[in-house]
């Protein structure tokens, strides 16, 4: 039954009920935990799953404000990516000198979620199917096979595809070149189907998880950490875990180490025969264009196909709400850039479409820290390439908490900031400026103004 408007699913992802959890915690209610932690998302469950790992006799509670899955993790593109720095190009920016290690732990760390997966029976229609860059503007071409030597020198290999053999490839009329990425880099799945999955094998290990349980306040008293809900109920713990990624503006100290942007997302009808014949796209790989403001695009195991990504919006005051999930005017704009790439499919309908929340921050990667003594400890920041990094992420945390003598805390990317940004209103006057230069790159060659020079020289930048 496609979705209406009055029962329409957080995400194409989310459209059957989530499994049952532990009751929400009630006014009054009291509960002691050595780790609480806040969101039931990737970082939130994976965090569970790691410290278990560690010291099983743990008693860890995990408080989530609505159900499993219901932030990022249940309404993103579901390309799992070895990287953990958004990216090799934005790894050799923001990271130089320690990009070897990273892209190797990146590259350990996608195959322990992988094998992680199969351990534990969670199926989440994971697909090995490579990625596939494509050039839709003649600029982007020189762009493409420059990078590939590149890239190699990173240990990346790619292969560059000439007009002709991308569009053999996956058959549209747009590409002028392709970038392809064969498989072991990143894997292509259904998001909603691992988070879940992650919460079963969480409950399996004694692990209490109280949805429709929002955290509205932290505070230290002696020994430990004590979170107030919307309810009235309390948790005390040792240690508290802060998961709530573009959500996180209810803990103020966090504000300006991000801002939450939103980008959207269209899923197909399932393909007729006919029109899976017509676009190619044999190796199923997962899909982006070459542009800043890019789209993302891939198969989901059903053969619809999901079609995301162009727009990021900034709400004034970095709002988050379920009112900005849906939006008319950015969901006609993605419809009609794909019948530009894919005429051929005229007709077909989508009859799935969200928006969602992701936690950008200056240097678009993940960004930890401890504060109150310590004991509580937070990571976010992902900016839209979260799914693989999160579970590392996860692993730091844990080190943070339970190994702080671990070679890898001392990383950069583990101790350092980003730049932060601004309060409001230079906040949302800042992000729109570099939204239009980018907006303006894109329409004039790739070439960048002074503005977008001036901070990437500064390593300061906006992307989703
Ligand atoms: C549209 C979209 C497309 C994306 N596409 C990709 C992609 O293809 N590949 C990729 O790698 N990444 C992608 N991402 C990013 C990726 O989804 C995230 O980086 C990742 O899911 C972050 O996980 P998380 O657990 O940190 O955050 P979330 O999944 O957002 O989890 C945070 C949780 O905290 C809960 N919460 C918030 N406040 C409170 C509170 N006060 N008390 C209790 N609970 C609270 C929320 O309800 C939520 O469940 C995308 C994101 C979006 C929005």
């Amino acid at each position: 039954m496609p979705p209406t408007s009055s029962n329409a699913p957080v995400s194409y992802w989310l459209r059957e009920p989530s499994p049952p959890a532990d009751p929400p915690l009630n006014a009054g209610e009291r509960v002691d935990a050595d780790v609480a932690i806040i969101g039931a998302g990737f970082t939130g469950l994976w965090t569970a799953i790691a410290l278990t790992d560690t010291d099983p006799s743990l008693r860890v509670v995990v408080l989530e404000a609505e159900t499993v899955s219901f932030g990022a993790s249940g309404r993103n593109g579901g390309f799992c990516e070895a990287s953990l720095t958004h990216g090799l190009a934005n790894g050799i920016r923001h990271f130089p000198d320690e990009l070897p290690r990273l892209e190797q732990e990146g590259i350990e760390n996608l195959a322990a979620l992988i094998e992680f997966t199969r351990e534990h029976g969670i199926e989440c229609d994971l697909e090995e199917t490579g990625t596939l860059g494509l050039a839709d503007q003649p600029y982007q071409v020189d762009e493409f096979r420059a990078w590939v030597d590149e890239a190699a020198e990173h240990g990346e290999h790619l292969v560059f595809l000439d007009g002709d053999a991308a569009r053999d490839e996956v058959h549209s009329p747009l590409w002028h070149a392709g970038l392809y990425r064969p498989p072991g880099r990143d894997v292509l799945l259904d998001p909603a189907k691992l988070c879940r999955g992650l919460a079963r094998v969480a409950r399996g290990r004694g692990i209490a998880l109280h949805e429709h349980t929002r955290a509205t306040g932290v505070e230290r008293r002696a020994g430990g950490i004590t979170i107030t809900t919307a309810a009235g109920a309390s948790v005390r713990a040792e240690e508290v875990v802060v998961a709530t990624s573009a959500y996180s503006g209810w803990l103020r100290r966090l504000s300006p180490l991000f801002v939450p942007v939103y980008d959207y997302v269209l899923v197909s009808d399932p393909l007729t025969r006919d029109q899976r014949a017509a676009i190619g796209w044999e190796r199923r790989q997962g899909l982006s264009d070459g542009n800043n403001q890019f789209h993302y695009f891939r198969l989901t195991a059903d053969d619809r196909i999901l079609w995301g990504g162009y727009d990021a919006i900034h709400h004034f005051g970095s709002r988050v709400g379920p009112e900005l999930d849906d939006r008319p005017q950015t969901f006609e704009r993605l419809e009609a850039h794909f019948f530009r790439a894919f005429p051929q499919l005229d007709g077909l309908a989508f009859p799935y479409r969200w928006g969602g929340a992701i936690d950008t921050t200056s240097r678009f990667t993940v960004t930890f820290g401890q504060t109150m003594g310590g004991r509580l400890t937070y990571a976010l920041g992902y900016t839209g390439l979260g799914v693989g990094a999160s579970r590392w992420a996860a692993g730091v945390v844990r080190d943070l908490i339970l190994r702080p003598d671990e070679d890898r805390l001392r990383l950069r990317i583990v101790t350092s900031p980003p730049v932060p940004f601004p309060p409001e209103p230079l906040r949302s006057l800042a992000v729109e400026t570099v939204r239009h230069e980018l907006d303006r790159a894109d329409r004039n060659e790739g070439r960048r103004g002074i503005l977008l020079k001036t901070f990437d020289a500064l390593g300061i930048g906006f992307d989703s």
